[in-house]
């Protein structure tokens, strides 16, 4: 193998990012030729199914979150979230209305740097305020650790 070779293969490993206290899988993506996350099985970047990421076999790079851009949604695209989501709020499942449901990306924007709908998702105030800018693997690891903050801070 040339140092060519072994190097481009090395840039198309599979990729564990340390940010503070998580992790994310990436992998990289031949179609879109880049690093996306993978989040339930699900590429980010073209949201194609992969198998999961061997989290034994990756090169692990530990990342800085900063800079976040915030993009909004338009009130149709609101909507289909709302609607998607049966009205409901993603983390504790307590009624939306469009005036009550606060819209956020799942991973924040800066790491996906895309902008995927399959990311947003709608919460209440209170869920959408605990969360903040915590990352999680899936939805039902943030619920989780949102359900138990409201339980510590005695908010039903
Ligand atoms: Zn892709
Ligand atoms: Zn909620």
């Amino acid at each position: 193998m040339t140092d060519w070779q072994e190097q481009n293969e090395n840039e198309q490993r599979d990729i564990l990012s340390i940010y503070g206290s998580v992790s994310f899988g990436k992998r990289y993506c031949p179609k879109c030729k880049r690093h996306a996350f993978v989040i339930d099985g699900i590429l980010q970047c073209c949201e194609r199914r992969v198998s999961e990421i061997d989290r034994n076999d990756v090169i692990v790079k530990v990342e800085s979150p900063g800079g976040m851009k915030r993009r909004h949604l338009t009130m149709k695209k609101k909507i289909v979230i709302l609607k998607s989501q049966r009205w409901k709020c993603i983390y504790c499942e307590c009624e939306l209305t469009e005036d009550s449901a606060r819209f956020d990306h799942f991973v924040p924007f800066h790491f996906l740097q895309t902008n995927p709908v399959s990311n947003f998702v709608a919460a209440c105030e209170i869920c959408n305020t605990l969360k903040a800018d915590m990352m999680f693997e899936n939805i039902n690891d943030a619920s989780k650790y949102l359900k138990k903050k409201r339980n510590d801070k005695g908010i039903q």
